[in-house]
């Protein structure tokens, strides 16, 4: 199958194969139809599967196919609102929207927390058909009046998992009361927890239905690996995989900022180059270091899971779990930035005794016991026992599992865009705030923030 197949006009196809695509996605065969039909969308898809052309491209063609309504007067209008939960995320979305729409006369912007709004507010005054945002900077220009909503034709809620895990959802449904009812929806997620269904059930209107990768599947194209080491050894044992089979591209993942910020310091002392990339560097750091990353120069990306959201590098090829994430869904988003899109990829976990409960979890989750090794001058201590691990609470990304643990009930109030407790409930009319919604859940910094201390929910209550 070729992309001029699924019906796309030639200046997209032209677009893709120039950026060297020849053959699309299982998702991209079934999403662009869908979307090109002008219907409601539920798409199962994780990160890495090609989800993004997915949608972008079928957008694309519809609004370059018909003109903007209400356009007579005035600035133009903003037509298609992609949402993504973070920073990252929106700026590569974005880039493939610039990428696969070279062709056509379309105009996108992406819009994040973090950095200035002036040169945001300066930008919305030109001509925007296609925008890229986070929720919480969304709700900002909304407030000050520097951007409307009320001609979107076409929205997409991208890694919608992701954003009710990071307590967006309250933000969300405030933006969705600020749509025009008649529109095209279109929702991603990787997972399908009761949460993301009822959102599903409220928004979506006979939606067509697109899975690709079984749920809370990992994909089949990536070798999992876990060895089982001592807690103070990981460090060495890190270095030296990355030394003798000289992995020149890998992303390694921590639980906490601190411990992204001192492996990252380790290692550039084993002489090996590394950067951590997490919430509390600045947009510009975070950026430059994921660019030397993708270009190869940077051998080692150390990051939180919040930080790593939505990075795409083509082809990357290690991921290591340095430590597991206390939540085992983590694990599934960690290695899908491994293997993607058809090519191979290996994902190391480096498992101490402390963390065999993790394991467990992730195991039942991704429906396969994955064998421990040992690594021949690594061996761990046998008589070794578990110790709690420890986070502080300000900067662990996510709520541990277990009950009682640090700072499980999140760190202060749903934030409204101006930073003050948000007002329960949405307007009236808005397409999810009918009765029997989930409560909504606190929404901790957000992107704004750089990441989601101590307040993400997808702790014990969820019960998975
Ligand atoms: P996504 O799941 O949208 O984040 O895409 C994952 C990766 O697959 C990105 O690096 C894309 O550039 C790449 N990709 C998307 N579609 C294709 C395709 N049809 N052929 C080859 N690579 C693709």
């Amino acid at each position: 199958m070729h992309f001029s197949d699924l019906g796309l006009a030639e200046e997209l196809v032209r677009a893709v194969t120039e950026h060297g695509y020849t053959t699309p996605t299982p998702i991209q065969a079934q999403a662009i139809p869908a979307v090109l039909s002008g219907g409601d969308l539920l798409a199962g898809a994780q990160t890495g599967t090609g989800k993004t052309a997915g949608f972008v491209l079928p957008i694309l063609q519809r609004l370059s196919q018909n003109p903007a309504q209400g356009a007579s007067t005035g600035r133009a209008p903003v037509r298609a609102l992609i949402m993504t939960p973070t920073r990252e995320l929106t700026a590569q979305v974005e880039e493939s929207v610039r990428t696969y729409g070279k062709y056509t006369k379309l105009t996108s912007m992406s819009m994040f927390g973090g950095v200035n709004i002036n040169p945001q507010i300066t930008r919305l005054r030109s001509r925007i058909d296609i925008l890229v945002a986070t929720p919480g900077r969304l709700l900002d220009h909304v407030q000050q009046k520097t951007l409307d909503l009320s001609k979107i034709e076409i929205l997409v809620l991208d890694e919608a998992d992701r954003m009710l895990d990071m307590g967006f959802i309250r933000d969300i449904k405030k933006i969705l009361a600020l749509l025009p009812k008649k529109r095209q929806n279109l929702l991603f997620s990787a997972t399908f927890s009761d949460e993301i269904k009822s959102l599903a059930d409220n928004l979506l209107d006979n939606p067509a239905l697109i899975e690709v990768a079984r749920r809370n599947a990992t994909a089949d194209n990536i070798t999992q690996k876990v060895y089982e080491v001592n807690r103070d050894q990981k460090r060495q044992v890190l270095s030296h995989l990355i030394k003798t089979h000289q992995w020149y591209q890998v992303l390694v993942f921590t639980r906490t900022k601190h411990g992204a910020n001192r492996l990252a310091e380790q290692l550039e002392k084993d002489d090996i180059p590394a950067m951590a990339i997490h919430g509390n560097k600045s947009q510009a750091a975070r950026t430059r270091a994921l660019a030397e990353f993708k270009k190869g120069d940077l051998q080692v990306l150390v990051a939180t899971d919040i930080a790593a959201r939505g990075i795409d590098i083509s082809e990357l090829p290690h991921v290591v779990n340095y430590e597991l994430p206390n939540v085992p869904e983590d694990y599934v988003h960690r290695i899908g930035r491994t293997g993607r899109a058809g090519s191979d990829g290996e994902a190391t976990s480096l498992v101490c005794v402390d963390e065999f409960e993790y394991l467990r979890g992730i195991e039942r989750i991704i429906k396969r016991s994955l064998p421990r090794e040992i690594l021949a001058g690594f061996e761990p201590d046998p008589n070794a026992r578990a110790q709690p691990i420890q986070m502080r609470s300000s900067e662990h990304q996510n709520a541990p599992r277990g009950r009682g643990g640090p700072s499980r009930s999140g760190q202060g109030q749903p934030r409204s865009a101006q930073g003050k407790p948000a007002q329960p409930g949405s307007k009236p009319g808005a397409p999810s705030a009918g009765p029997g919604q989930p409560r909504p859940k606190a929404r901790p910094g957000g992107e704004v923030a750089g990441g989601r201390p101590g307040g993400s929910h997808r702790s014990g209550g969820r019960g998975r």
